[in-house]
């Protein structure tokens, strides 16, 4: 029986893991992949994280992997497939091989994340892996002096648009309004890039090729006077030519296994507020499966600490 098991090793798992040594507890962490970090492994420059401006989103999740280690937390690469509340204690079930195995724990936090979601256009699926990628710093060098449109108006878009500009020829932000939901920040590094063009208030109908993306097609919902793609190119239906697309368009929360348990909003978040308490007493969601406004590392960090707090409280008044 352990006392804290962590579902989940981005920042706010990790956090909760160091928190939850340092309150003298034996501590599991359940990682999927085999690394930790989370969506910050794939992230090539994190600039708003307190006291390290512009590290590199692998080294960041390879520190916060080594801190949590050094504190002694155990780490198990596997696959959580279920759940249980048996009232004083959980059962998490998780994959060993092909077989089934189960870890008892008097808390659980749950720390999985969100996964990018999906376009849902035609010749997204035929071509994922041959010019489709939800990661630009997992892909972009494939693409080197070449043609990529990334889709989305958010951080993740504007900040794989800036990336991938600095070894793609050209890059287009494809964006279904007329103004970005990036930070400022990102905004002005984007404007700054010669070989960035921001497409506005259009959205992406299919992706076209045969074995490999050779280009988008595009629809504009109105023309503005921001529209600035080159009228060589603007015709109707328009057809883009790429060699790749990165679709950046939001998170999904990765809680499906956790629905029947715990209750979640209508996206599929873990409800809870700060002190990151689901309606099961002993389990605890952190990170960006939580139901939040801000979701950044700091937030998750902050998670991690707050979810450990509330686990301490709940575990002492055990009889
Ligand atoms: P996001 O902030 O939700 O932005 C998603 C973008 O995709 C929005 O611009 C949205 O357009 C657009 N979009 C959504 N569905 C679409 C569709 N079907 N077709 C076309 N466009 C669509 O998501 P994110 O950029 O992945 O970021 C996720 C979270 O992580 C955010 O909270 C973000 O702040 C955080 N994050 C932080 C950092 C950092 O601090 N360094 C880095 C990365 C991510 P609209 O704007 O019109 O809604």
């Amino acid at each position: 029986m352990y006392d804290l098991i962590i579902i989940g090793s981005g920042p706010a798992g990790l956090s909760a893991a160091v928190y939850g040594k340092r309150a003298g507890f034996d501590v599991l962490a359940l990682e999927k992949n085999p690394m930790s970090g989370g969506q910050v492994l794939n992230t090539y420059e994190v600039d708003n994280y307190l006291g390290l401006p512009g590290i590199n989103g692998f080294d960041m999740g390879m520190k916060f992997h080594e801190h949590a280690n050094d504190m002694g937390v155990i780490f198990e690469n596997t696959e959580v497939t279920q759940i249980t509340d048996a009232g004083k204690y959980k059962i998490v079930t998780v994959l060993d091989g092909s077989e089934e195995k189960t870890y008892e724990t008097k808390a659980l936090i749950l720390a999985t994340g969100a996964s990018h979601a999906a376009l849902q256009v035609p010749g997204e699926d035929k071509l994922r892996g041959r010019g489709v990628s939800y990661c630009a710093t997992c892909d972009g060098a494939f693409f080197r002096e070449g043609t990529v449109a990334v889709v989305g108006g958010g951080d993740v878009a504007v900040e794989d648009a800036i990336f991938l500009a600095r070894f793609c020829k050209k890059v287009y932000l494809i964006h279904r309004r007329d103004s970005l939901r990036a930070a400022k920040s990102l905004q002005d590094k984007l404007f700054s890039c010669e070989n960035i063009e921001v497409v506005w208030d259009s959205v992406v109908e299919e992706i076209c090729g045969q074995d490999q993306v050779e280009g988008i097609r595009i629809k504009h919902l109105k023309e503005t006077q921001k529209t600035t793609l080159q009228a060589a190119q603007r015709q109707t239906a328009e057809l883009l030519a790429a060699d790749g697309v990165f679709i950046a368009v939001g998170l999904y929360p990765n809680t499906e296994i956790f629905r029947e348990v715990v209750s979640c909003d209508e996206k599929g978040y873990v409800i809870a507020g700060e002190e990151c308490e689901t309606n099961v007493p002993g389990i605890y969601v952190a990170g960006d499966a939580r139901t939040k406004k801000v979701r950044q590392i700091v937030t998750a960090v902050a998670d991690g600490a707050n979810a450990v707090a509330s686990a301490e409280k709940y575990i002492n008044s055990l009889p």
